[in-house]
C-alpha cells in the first residue's frame, strides 16, 4: 500500500494536515477535537502524520 506523509501546522481555528503527495488535507477543530476532512486527494493510500502530541495513522475515510 501506497503510504503518505502528512505535515501538520497550527492554524487559527485548530490543527491543518496536509499531504504533500496527493493533496489530501485534513483539519481537527481545536476544542471540540473533531476530524474534518477537506480535501479527500488520493484515497487508496495510507496517510501517516504528526504535529507536537497528536499523532494521525491510518486515517479511515468514509466515501
Ligand atoms: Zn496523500
Amino acid at each position: 500500500m501506497t503510504e503518505h506523509r502528512l505535515i501538520g501546522t497550527v492554524a487559527a481555528g485548530g490543527l491543518l494536515f496536509e499531504c504533500e503527495s496527493c493533496g489530501r488535507r485534513l483539519g481537527i477543530e481545536r476544542g471540540s477535537g473533531e476530524l474534518v476532512i477537506l480535501d479527500h486527494g488520493d484515497r487508496a493510500a495510507q496517510h501517516r502524520g504528526s504535529i507536537g502530541d497528536v499523532e494521525l495513522t491510518a486515517t479511515v475515510v468514509q466515501p
